[in-house]
């Protein structure tokens, strides 16, 4: 077997759909078999929801793309069974070190707070996170999971008819037609479903230039996220490096805007650039070097009736930040849950809406910072520049000026505190930062961590609070998840839950965003709730 981006995974093999008389029908299709629809095949699978995902290749896709995975998607990965393969393969980092010219500036910790299962951040390369996600897909297909993974089909079109959406479908063997109740098109950034229905994508182009170069290397660099601006090895402009795994690291060249794209990627230029940063004793090998070039934009709506748009088709960020294959995997977790309800019926089609409206925030809030990271990062005038070498400057003996320096704020995930589907905050005294909207904060509990124990179905957490083992709102339910401060033995769950507040309830939605929370139990509060959450009156 050869390296894993050389290996077909999920080889092109003949359908028996492709025999039908008649077109066959699934409940949903996905189309695109990246990072974003092999997360929503395995999620839905979980839930019971029968899958087909399309892909035109057969294989993860080689090259240098997302190589930091943050906090809040690991989490999702261990909801859906990820989490802890990606975590044993990753080199996980929560240090970042920032230099002006030739000296360090400052660090920073992303995680200062201990009690979570994860760190701030992982890296791992796009390759290695698209196979380990093939490999949790197949073990559920073993398992008698309805998922089906087909290579070598090339979605030509999708067209909507009365009953759902209909897809022709190109294959070595010929063009199949078959329809679906639900699309997702998780086809990437130039997602030809997107331009099948004619629909826009609009936002800003960045003119500047960056060259990546993954170099295996036994270099004596921490572990650690190191940004450089203006260093001497790469004058007026800027440099990052990051460990991944199998000795390979990752650097991040700017080179400004009219540069022979051609002549920058040739070895006889990469090697002394590299030297020159890396210096003359560190011997190191080019595994990939590319030129990148990037645009914040995105769609206006992600739903279009039968049309689900997740991840990159639906929105599209600059590197710096780690927001794309991120904020897909969070474009996953918030729709799976919702999609499948509305698949059983159990919920109205509006539920999807929020879908809409949450994600459409999540991607704004992406484009912004990213947007602002790449100003801070390439500024645009002369103005700009000596504003930002000012803050620079400073930040290395004020810590007030080191918020304002800015080389990519790393992925958190957004809360919506403006949800449609959020139920009343009535726990007084309680923290913000677990409010209805909010994605729940880890806790240790005994020998593992409060999110283990939530997600995938509604829960009715209490904390030293009574409540009935299930409740129930029509065809939704939530299981009762009942803990003690008696049992807290770090106080993590008291301070993230309870803050003043005696004792409490939560509602908490399979994704785990809370939904509501109350100082005690009211059967017709939590129905009422239950009832919102689910897109009821
Ligand atoms: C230089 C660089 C660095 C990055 N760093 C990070 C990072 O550190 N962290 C991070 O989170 N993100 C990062 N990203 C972004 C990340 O790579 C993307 O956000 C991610 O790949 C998006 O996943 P996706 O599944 O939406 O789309 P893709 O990965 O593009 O997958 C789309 C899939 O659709 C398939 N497809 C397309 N058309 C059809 C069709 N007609 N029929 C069937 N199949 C089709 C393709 O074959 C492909 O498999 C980086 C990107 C770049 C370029």
């Amino acid at each position: 077997m050869g390296r894993i981006f050389e290996t077909a995974l999920y080889p092109y093999s003949r359908s028996p759909d492709q025999d039908a008389a008649t077109p066959a029908r699934h409940r949903v299709v996905i189309v695109g078999a990246g990072p974003v629809g092999l997360a929503a095949a395995i999620d839905l699978a979980t839930q019971g929801i029968e899958v087909v995902v399309l892909d035109e290749n057969d294989r993860v896709s080689w090259g240098s793309r997302a190589i930091c995975f943050a906090k809040r998607p690991l989490e999702i990965l261990d909801r859906l069974g990820a989490g802890q393969r990606m975590v044993d393969k990753g080199v996980l980092w929560n240090l970042g070190k920032v230099f002006f010219g030739d000296r360090q500036v400052y660090d920073f910790n992303l995680l200062p707070e201990a009690g979570h299962r994860r760190p701030a951040f992982i890296n791992l390369q796009q390759y290695h996170f698209e196979n380990l996600l093939c490999e949790r897909l197949f073990e559920l297909q073993a398992k008698g999971a309805p998922v089906e993974l087909r290579g070598g089909n090339r979605v030509a079109s999708v067209t909507e008819q009365e009953f759902g959406m209909e897809l022709e479908v190109e294959t070595p063997q010929g063009s199949y037609r078959l329809q679906a109740d639900w699309v997702i098109a998780c086809d990437g950034a130039g997602s030809p479903v997107r331009k099948m229905m004619g629909l826009d994508f609009v936002g800003r182009v960045f003119e500047d230039n960056f060259l990546i170069a993954d170099v295996v290397m036994d270099g004596d660099f921490p572990t650690e996220r190191w940004f450089w601006f203006d260093p001497p090895f790469n004058r007026g402009q800027s440099a990052l490096l990051h460990k991944q795994p199998d000795g390979v690291w990752r650097i991040d060249l700017q080179l400004g805007w009219n540069i022979d794209r051609e002549a920058a990627v040739k070895p006889e230029n990469v090697i002394p650039r590299l030297r020159e940063m890396l210096g003359d004793e560190v011997k190191f090998e080019l595994e990939w070097v590319s030129v990148y070039t990037f645009q914040c934009r995105r769609m206006e709506k992600f739903r279009h009736g039968r049309v689900i748009f997740a991840g990159d088709s639906a929105h599209q960020v600059s590197p710096f930040g780690a927001r794309g294959a991120n904020s897909g995997l969070q474009d996953v977790d918030n729709l799976c849950w919702k999609l499948a309800l509305v698949a059983e019926g159990k919920a109205p089609e509006s539920l999807l809406d929020s879908y809409d409206a949450e994600r459409v925030q999540g991607a704004e809030e992406n484009i912004l910072n990213s947007t602002r990271s790449t100003d801070f990062i390439t500024p645009k005038t002369e103005v700009s520049r000596l504003f930002r070498d000012a803050v620079l400057d400073l930040s290395e003996a004020h810590e007030f000026a080191r918020p304002l320096v800015n080389s990519g704020r790393l992925s958190v995930p957004c809360i919506h505190d403006a949800s449609a589907l959020n139920g009343p905050d009535a726990l007084p005294g309680a923290p913000a930062r677990t409010r209805p909207g909010a994605p729940c904060a880890d806790a240790p509990l005994g020998a593992g961590f409060l999110l283990d124990r939530l997600g995938n179905d509604f829960v009715l957490l209490t904390i030293d609070a009574e409540a009935p083992e299930r409740i129930e709102a029509g065809p939704i339910a939530a299981r009762r998840l009942a803990l003690r401060t008696a049992d807290d033995a770090t106080g993590a769950l008291a301070a993230r839950y309870l803050g003043g507040a005696g004792q409490g309830v939560y509602l908490i939605r399979p994704d785990q965003i809370v939904a509501a929370r109350w100082a005690g139990f009211e059967q017709t509060a939590v129905q009422a709730a239950l009832r919102r959450a689910t897109g009821g009156e």
